[in-house]
């Protein structure tokens, strides 16, 4: 595990660095072996194999163009809308009349309720789903 250093203005709290990821920059534990990232501030130079990078700096290097990171706005997600059981009943059981042709295999659970916009544990509890699958299950046993 590296060691933060106590100093601020330091590259990993610069708006010009960029973290590395690289698997080789971690110990086995996941934890970072080196704490390494490109500086987004200067431009990328060649090396001697014509390929252009960013200068790499560790995390704890720093210079006179620091500049702090800009807090990130978060904002909470929306709430999802809670339909009522009574209403799924009715989209699952309209679903189905209008999709429960031909093969029956093909009709799926997920696909019903992506189309629904519910949970697939909401359409496996209708009445309209519950039927379907009797149904189903009983054109399949009519068919040894
Ligand atoms: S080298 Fe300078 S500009 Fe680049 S990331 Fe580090 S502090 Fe920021």
């Amino acid at each position: 595990m590296i060691e933060l250093p106590l100093v601020k203005e330091i590259c990993m709290n610069c708006r010009w660095w960029l973290a590395q990821s690289r698997d080789d920059n971690y110990q086995t534990d996941g934890c970072p072996k080196l704490n390494v990232g490109s500086c987004k501030r200067y431009p990328p130079k060649q090396t001697h194999t014509g390929k252009c990078y960013s200068p790499v700096t560790y995390h704890d290097n720093f210079c006179g163009e620091f500049k702090e990171r800009e807090p990130v706005e978060t904002k909470p997600l929306p709430k999802p809308k809670r339909i009522p059981f009574e209403e799924i009943q009715i989209l699952v059981r309209d679903w189905i009349s209008t999709h429960a042709h031909g093969n029956l295999h093909a009709i799926t659970c997920v696909a019903c309720a992506a189309a629904c916009g519910v949970s697939t544990r909401s359409v496996i509890k209708t009445t309209a789903w519950k039927a379907f699958i009797e149904r189903r299950d009983a054109e399949y046993r009519s068919t040894w």
